[in-house]
């Protein structure tokens, strides 16, 4: 019988994922793999009682929905007097450099102690799956009070800079396509080469045809002219399936792809997949104000994660990308 794992839509796309559901009363893993699935448990719950120094058993799995690129968990000891949660990515062995610049975003994010992520805590690969175990959040429903308070500390986040430039110490993901974090001075050259131009190169590669695409990367200089940002330390990825609010209230951000760049690229995506509430706006914009030509960089901005998109999901993403191209040629 293959009741096994069930293809559900990606959130943001057409993509079909792979997500563990439940099936009945059982848990739907083809019964085949039910040994490697036990011994993969073992190991992870192995390494966190390492990690914690305190004897952990994942006796049980929750799949968790949501996520657009990996299967994801709740784990617990199912102890009801000490009860013990971690939240548990998954995905293909090979994909373990992913998760260690994910868990390396997550924890430079956290040393800031600017904004709230969850504590990246082991990861490695077991029985044929790569893992990362994180900190696990209970996650509630944001008030206006948690919204301007995810303004204000996004604001603070982005006030942390670098005096490498822009880039980061480990290049990683943006949904599962590589993202280059080699460090540049100029923010032009590197939004030009490592975001926009890679994209673009990739969406050809894929079959896809931007006619003004490379005179788009020509305007750059024009467009970007007079616009000096500092190097901000920023999530990268942010959009609306990536902040949350706990249910003590307190905002949070998931999932981030970090660099050092603009910090408008988070502003204009928190604005790309639906807006975060407008309190969160209000907030940013009192602690950190952003400078004039926002609304015209924000579409470039995005333009880099709708290509990102062509290349994940195929589809309409390329005529989106080509309007946008327009309009900032225009
Ligand atoms: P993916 O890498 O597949 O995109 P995400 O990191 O976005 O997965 O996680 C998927 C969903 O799981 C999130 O939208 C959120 O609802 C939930 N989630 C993420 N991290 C945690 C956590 N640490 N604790 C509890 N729930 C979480």
């Amino acid at each position: 019988m293959n009741a096994g794992f069930k293809y559900t839509k990606g959130k943001r796309s057409g993509l079909l994922i792979k997500t563990g559901v439940m099936v009945g009363e059982t848990y739907a893993l083809p019964l085949g793999d039910r040994p490697l699935y036990f011994a993969m448990w073992n190991q992870i719950s192995a390494h966190i009682s390492q990690a914690t120094a305190v004897e952990f058993v994942a006796r049980h799995q929750r799949p968790v929905g949501g996520g657009s690129i990996n299967r994801a968990y709740a784990v617990s000891n199912g102890d009801a007097v000490n009860a013990v949660s971690y939240f548990v990515k998954l995905n293909r062995a090979d994909q373990l450099s992913m998760f260690e610049a994910e868990a390396k975003g997550l924890q430079q994010i956290a040393d800031t102690q600017t904004i709230r992520v969850p504590r990246p805590l082991c990861w490695g690969v077991a029985e044929s799956s790569a893992y990362l175990v994180m900190e696990w959040l209970d996650l509630g429903y944001g008030t206006h009070r948690s919204w301007e308070e995810m303004g204000r500390n996004l604001a603070a986040m982005h006030r942390v800079t670098s005096s490498h430039g822009f880039g980061w110490e480990h290049d990683n993901t943006i949904g599962s396509t590589p993202q280059i974090n080699a460090w540049t001075a100029d923010w032009t050259e590197f939004f030009g080469t490592h975001r926009l131009g890679y994209q673009l190169t990739l969406a050809k590669q894929q079959g896809g045809s931007f006619p003004e695409g490379d005179r788009l990367l020509s305007a750059l200089p024009d467009l970007l002219a007079g616009h000096r940002p500092q190097p901000s330390l920023v999530h990268g990825d942010l959009w609306s399936g990536n902040a949350a609010v706990t249910k003590l209230e307190e905002p949070v951000i998931l999932d981030p792809a970090t660099y050092f760049g603009d910090r408008e690229v988070d502003l204009a995506m928190t604005e790309l997949f639906g807006r975060f509430p407008n309190d969160f706006y209000r907030a940013y914009q009192s602690s950190f104000p952003l400078a004039p030509g926002y609304e015209r960089r924000k579409v470039l901005y995005n333009l880099y994660h709708i290509l990102n998109h062509f290349n994940l999901f195929g589809g309409g993403y390329a005529a989106q990308a080509n309007s946008m191209i327009a309009s900032l040629l225009r």
